[in-house]
């Protein structure tokens, strides 16, 4: 088997115009194809597991070069399941919990953008379950909260390649289009559940 993105789970246009398909050629045909790529020249046809289970494979052997291009490949597959351009809101079950950790849907989005906004360079932020409780976390560069005990539900990726043609710098604007456009809560809501 050779390692892979997933499939986009919509259509290039379908996100437009908070994240435009040039974005997205970009982000997944260059970059995301570009750590698969990699990943499978560094790791042997025979040794090729499941993503997270080479993950924890790579981190316990200390194979820096594995651990950061197969967590690049989780992270990608797990933003894009983040995303869509439907506008959701979150459930009643859902929108319940997140008032129960963070106060309200406009404290957690306060928080999220916040925290966005304290990644230095590059890296990911994530809602997370840590047992009953929801989280907001930050990984550095290719970090992923993959195969740890935290239960990803969404994440943004807040690499420059991520907004930068259609945000220039603008971390904020994107961050705000996530959190008020594209964040995919029935994904989200179907990771709490899983
Ligand atoms: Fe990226």
């Amino acid at each position: 088997m050779e390692y892979q993105p997933m499939e986009l789970p919509f259509g290039r246009e379908s996100l437009e115009p908070h994240m435009s398909a040039e974005t997205l050629s970009f982000h997944y045909d260059k970059h995301h194809f570009a750590y698969a790529g990699k990943l499978n020249t560094l790791v042997d046809e025979a040794d090729r597991v499941d993503v997270i289970e080479l993950i924890n494979k790579a981190r316990a052997d200390g194979n820096i070069p594995v651990e950061q291009n197969a967590s690049q490949l989780y992270n990608h597959d797990f933003f894009w399941k983040s995303l869509s351009g439907e506008g959701q809101a979150p459930s009643a079950e859902l929108l319940a919990k997140i008032e129960a950790a963070f106060g309200s849907l406009d404290d957690f989005k306060a928080q999220f953008k916040a925290a966005a906004l304290g990644v230095m360079g590059s890296g990911w932020v994530w809602l997370v379950a840590d047992g009953d409780e929801l989280k907001i976390v930050t990984t550095g560069a290719a970090e992923t909260v993959a195969g740890t005990n935290l239960k990803p539900l969404l994440t943004l990726d807040v690499w420059e390649h991520a907004y930068y043609i259609d945000y220039r710098n603008r971390r904020p604007d994107f961050t705000d289009a996530f959190l008020e456009h594209l964040a995919n809560w029935s994904f989200a809501e179907a990771q709490l559940a899983a």
